[in-house]
């Protein structure tokens, strides 16, 4: 049976993305770090929805927690592999360049960046054997893609995902693996609930913040049977505050 993983699945938009992915009716494994309570109500969700859902808590950034959870995932499901991943997890620690820690700076990296070769290289191996294909979603931003000032870390994260992804993108095309990545702006989340919404608001040609939910139905489009022949491709997703 294929399962669809996401990381990050416990909060904002990670969260939206396993709420729509599930409606495809296969089981969704929901990562997170540490909120469980969270994570349990997505859950919770999905299955009074009619779909099927676990959780999978490790920390994307640790690769000996990833390669646990992973090992400790196929023994209970011998029989099953992971056909969709979606490399959602991540984090900000905003400073300006001259004033950042190291601590800030790898956190950042190790998150988004190492996070997502850590995991997708392991999940590669469910989908590469016998052509079984499947699909990889990465979720960049915005600030990886014009770079924002006080987010060199972060911008810096970012930008290496969508180079990775467009790298192996042509990689993996043979084995009808694709590789997309998604670049929100400013999404209505935990991650922004501190930012100074109405002054951000106006930059924004819509004048809005984005929902959790319009990154998720570009998420959707992009794991779904219909865009087989898209890959190595990032979609905005930022109201028009950057084309
Ligand atoms: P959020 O509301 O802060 O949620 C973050 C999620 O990631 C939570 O589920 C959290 O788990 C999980 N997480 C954090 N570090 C982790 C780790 N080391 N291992 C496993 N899970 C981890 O963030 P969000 O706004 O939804 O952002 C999701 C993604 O979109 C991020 O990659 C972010 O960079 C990107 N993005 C966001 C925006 C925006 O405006 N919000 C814009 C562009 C891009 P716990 O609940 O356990 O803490």
């Amino acid at each position: 049976m294929k399962y669809i993983l996401v990381t990050g699945g416990s909060r904002g938009i990670g969260r939206a993305i396993c709420l729509k992915l599930a409606e495809t009716g296969l089981p969704v494994i929901i990562n997170y770090q540490s909120n469980t309570a969270a994570a349990e109500e997505v859950k919770g969700l999905i299955e009074a929805a009619g779909g099927q859902a676990e959780l999978l808590p490790f920390d994307v950034a640790k690769q000996e927690q990833v390669e646990a959870a992973l090992d400790a995932w196929e023994a209970r499901h011998p029989e099953d592999y992971i056909s969709v991943l979606v490399n959602n997890a991540g984090i900000r620690r905003d400073n300006v360049m001259f004033m950042m820690s190291d601590e800030e700076w790898h956190q950042v990296v190790d998150t988004s960046l190492n996070g997502f070769f850590y995991l997708t290289r392991r999940v590669l191996k469910h989908m590469m054997p016998r052509r079984r294909g499947g699909r990889i979603v990465n979720v960049t931003s915005l600030s990886g893609l014009k770079g924002m000032p006080g987010q060199t870390n972060y911008s810096a994260a970012k930008a290496a995902l969508i180079g990775a992804t467009k790298a192996l993108a042509q990689e993996v095309a043979a084995r009808s693996v694709t590789v997309n990545a998604v670049a929100p702006g400013f999404i209505e989340t935990d991650m922004t609930k501190e930012l100074p919404v109405e002054e951000l608001k106006k930059l924004v040609p819509m004048q809005r913040f984005g929902r959790p939910e319009e990154v998720a139905a570009a998420v959707a489009f992009l794991a779904s049977d219909e865009a087989s022949y898209i890959t190595g491709e990032v979609i905005s997703i930022n109201g028009g505050l950057y084309t």
